[in-house]
């Protein structure tokens, strides 16, 4: 199986870099247009209708990164296309490249032509030699600020001698094991951060509507800039618990997750807000990139009745006082979230080959994006 990484750092961009660019991103552009005209999306597809309309004063896997980004751009449009029709005609404004080749590091420097024999020189910091020197980078993205480097190892996934289970709360995740152990991660400073940015978006009076969304995209990127680090340190202490138990990490598949979360199911406007803005998707996809790096199994289960099923005898509980649950059935009074992640953990034994037997499931996982890191990283032009 292969893992993917990356590292970022900051870099001072060169007028020549800044042409490649903007010359990108203009032919991503035409790659987009290319494939909204013809109604193609595969990568195949457009490259057979594009690529000869795309300048040859570009270099050739400039021209086919291009495409690679534009098929990740029309994807992302068709798949809102189909939930609104009237989803805007995509366009790529980022200045933003990724390629697979070309690229060299030596002697402290990323090396890259912006045409033939004609080279830019990127100086790396200690940091990033060091993250790179034990792995072979496959691919990297260049925006007028910084730089990303992905770089892959192949991992062997261990296979695990038991589960836990990872609940999410409004304030925190719970980690439940199959073997009885259970750690909570508070994460209220992460949303405290986010409902203090919903209070000011929500006390913002302008309304022209540009102004209203520079400022609320920048206001998104200081919130992002505060909560990713708080994530990420979760995320990594999460994989660390399963990793040295040898667990297996299950958590609850989040496709139509919100709808649970919608108005007039009896939660208030700002449990909902709250709940919602919770970035558990974010926290789910570092756990999950981590934890394969770690060669620790991922197995995504539906959420349904994890909350509500009593995690000793599996009866329907009752609500008890102060975040409990009774079950009428066995007399255990559970607490909310431990009984939710244990329910969770109890699911990964499922798909054990002895575990015990239960309804069938199928294990879902997330489609391999390792071999599609350029298609994955072009998708972000798009927003
Ligand atoms: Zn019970």
């Amino acid at each position: 199986m292969l893992a993917v990484k990356t590292v970022r750092q900051k870099h001072q961009v060169s007028p020549e870099l800044l042409r490649l660019l903007d010359d990108f991103r203009r032919m991503v552009n035409v790659c987009i247009a290319v494939g909204i005209e013809e109604n193609v999306s595969s990568l195949k597809a457009l490259s057979l209708r594009s690529y000869h309309r795309l300048s040859r004063n570009m270099l050739g896997y400039y021209r086919l990164g291009a495409i690679s980004t534009a098929t990740g751009i029309l994807r992302n449009h068709r798949k809102a296309n189909k939930k609104n029709p009237r989803t805007k005609l995509p366009y790529a404004r980022k200045l933003m490249l990724t390629t697979c080749y070309g690229f060299k590091i030596k002697d402290g420097f990323l090396r890259f032509p912006v045409k033939p024999r004609q080279y830019v020189y990127v100086k790396l910091n200690g940091h990033t030699l060091k993250v790179i020197s034990r792995f072979e980078v496959r691919s990297i993205t260049l925006t007028p600020a910084s730089l990303s480097m992905n770089y892959s190892k192949e991992t062997t996934e261990i296979e695990p001698e038991g589960y836990v289970g990872i609940d999410r709360n409004l304030d925190n995740v719970t980690v439940a094991s199959t073997d009885g152990t259970v750690k909570t991660f508070d994460l209220s400073k992460a949303t405290g951060i986010k409902s203090t940015y919903r209070f000011v978006k929500s006390r913002f009076r302008r309304n022209d509507s540009r102004t209203r969304a520079r400022v609320f995209s920048k206001y998104g990127e200081k919130q992002r800039n505060r909560v990713q680090p708080i994530l990420h340190n979760v995320s990594k202490r999460i994989v660390e618990v399963a990793k040295t138990g040898r667990y297996g990490i299950v958590m609850e598949r989040l496709t139509g997750m919100r709808r649970l979360y919608q108005k007039g199911n009896g939660q208030s406007r700002d449990y909902r807000a709250r709940l919602n803005s919770w970035s558990y998707g974010e926290l789910q996809r570092q756990i999950e990139y981590k934890a394969k790096w770690e060669g620790v199994r991922i197995v995504y289960v539906s959420a349904r009745n994890t909350s509500k099923r009593c995690s000793i005898c599996g009866y329907k509980t009752l609500e008890s006082t102060h975040r409990r649950l009774w079950c009428p059935h066995c007399g255990a009074i559970l607490d909310r979230d431990e009984n939710a992640a244990r329910n969770l953990a109890a699911g990964g034994l499922r798909f054990s080959p002895n575990g015990p037997p239960g309804e069938a499931m199928v294990e879902e996982r997330e489609p391999k994006k390792a071999t599609l890191i350029l298609k994955v990283d072009g998708g972000k032009l798009s927003r």
